[in-house]
């Protein structure tokens, strides 16, 4: 490949945004020059006023692929990547058959996987309840840390951990040097809530609300932070959604324990006291909570409590959401936003009056850390993967199906007016989406061990 010079006076770098031009030489960037610095033999490709920010990593993504293909697929969900900005996605261990809990189901992944990628991928190894053996395993064979939850995750062959096998893991887990991702809510207050709830009318979201208490949250980060504490492996807490649970976090991260904190575009976007009746496609768990905890979210986003934000791509068959009944409690929770979720983010954060360097460390910089791939993704600098993302901040459009590209196009962004518009994602130098068409092959690869 030719050397590339991609311009904009906006180019988004760590150290700030300034006019530049982005040198790529194949694969990988050159440099960042002025405009005046431009080598001749360079072909050049001018984005104007559009911004160019890194390519995204979405840390928390469910392909579901191989076994539940009718929910979603490599192909669906890395074309949805593509559209949204993101240039690497990372695969969770459930929702796929057989479950990512040994080495064979992680090799029957790549297999799946192989030829269907348009953009770059990674997986996370299962802890359930009984594979313990199995973590040494799985890190030597390449996955990028590991997931487990303590509530039961809605899928039956992917079995939660209780303390006690969580304690029989950590050993394992700190090793490896890996993180381990957690879905923090513990069974007790939640199956108790729920009791209390029978015979309430779970048409109604607040319902649901009240059956997931921010408490379950707590108690579980609370558990989490000791245990933290005591096998100092490094924590990380998915998709939160209390903000009660934020100073125990902040308190866990003084005392300077290796914990980090995600939180997804849906719970700083949306808020509970907005959601109607029946409207099953909010459902996810942890639950959209009030506007004010919306904000306090926002607050810690700020202060860097949380570390970043991913999307919990969850999607499933329109069906499973039981539309026409509307019923929250047998409703899948899940909520699929990959091709959405940059103009979601940019939206609410322009609004508060964040920067796009403030995006691109939240959903770049910091999922590249995580991940352990920081040294090649996650921001625009001289060796790193030519991973870019063209974005006009001044466009707005409204949600429709055709702007949703995973497998089922329907999302509870359906209709939200949303300001930002992807124009183009480069992966490793590579043109593969521009103005709504995607570009030469499907050529995305699993990040090298
Ligand atoms: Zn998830």
């Amino acid at each position: 490949m030719d050397l590339q010079a991609f311009l904009s006076r906006r180019v988004v770098t760590p150290e700030g945004i300034r006019p530049a031009g982005v040198l790529v030489d194949g694969e990988v960037i050159r440099n960042i020059v002025t405009l005046d610095q431009i080598p001749s033999e360079a072909k050049i490709v001018d984005f104007g006023k559009s911004a160019v920010l890194p390519g995204l990593i979405d840390v928390h993504v469910h392909i579901n692929d191989p076994g539940r293909t009718e929910w979603e697929g490599f192909e669906t969900a890395t074309c949805a990547a593509a559209t949204g900005g993101f240039t690497c996605v990372v695969d969770m261990p459930l929702n796929c058959v057989p479950a990512t809990t040994g080495v064979a189901a992680l090799e029957a992944k790549r297999a799946a996987a192989k030829g269907r990628c348009w953009v770059d991928w990674a997986a996370w190894g299962g802890v359930v309840a009984d594979n313990q053996q199995n973590i040494t395993k799985l890190a030597g064979a390449g996955v990028r840390g590991f997931k487990c939850f303590l509530v039961h995750p809605g899928i039956d062959e992917f079995t939660m951990v209780t303390e006690q096998q969580l304690r029989r893991a950590l050993p394992y887990i700190a090793k490896t040097g890996l993180p381990l991702l957690v879905h923090a809510e513990l069974p007790d207050g939640i199956d108790a809530a729920t009791k209390n709830l029978a015979g309430a009318d779970w048409t109604e979201y607040s319902t649901y609300l009240q059956s997931r208490p921010e408490e379950s949250e707590l108690s579980a980060i609370k558990l989490l932070i000791s245990l933290c504490r005591e096998y100092r492996f490094r924590l990380h807490i998915v998709h939160l959604s209390a903000n009660q649970a934020l100073p125990a976090l902040r308190a866990g991260r003084l005392e300077g324990l290796p914990v980090s904190v995600e939180t997804c575009p849906h719970y700083l976007h949306f808020q509970a006291e907005a959601i109607s009746r029946g409207k099953t496609q909010f459902k996810c768990a942890p639950p959209i909570r009030g506007a004010e905890n919306r904000e306090q979210l926002w607050s810690a986003l700020k202060d860097g409590t949380i570390d970043l934000v991913a999307t919990d791509h969850s999607p499933c068959p329109p069906e499973m959401k039981r539309l026409t009944e509307g019923n929250f409690q047998t409703a899948w929770g899940g909520i699929a936003s990959l091709s959405v979720a940059l103009p979601v983010m940019y939206t609410e954060a322009h609004a508060r009056g964040f920067a796009l360097t403030d995006i691109a460390r939240w959903m770049a910089e910091a999922p590249a850390k995580l991940v352990g791939c920081q040294l090649q993704k996650g921001k625009i600098a001289a060796g790193y993967n030519a991973d870019l993302v063209v974005f006009d901040e001044d466009s707005e459009f409204l949600v429709t199906p055709e702007r949703l590209h995973h497998r089922h196009p329907f999302s509870p962004y359906m209709g939200e007016k949303l300001k930002g518009e992807v124009k183009a994602t480069y992966v490793r130098g590579r043109l593969v989406f521009a103005n709504n068409a995607f570009h030469g092959k499907p050529e995305g690869r699993e990040l090298p061990a």
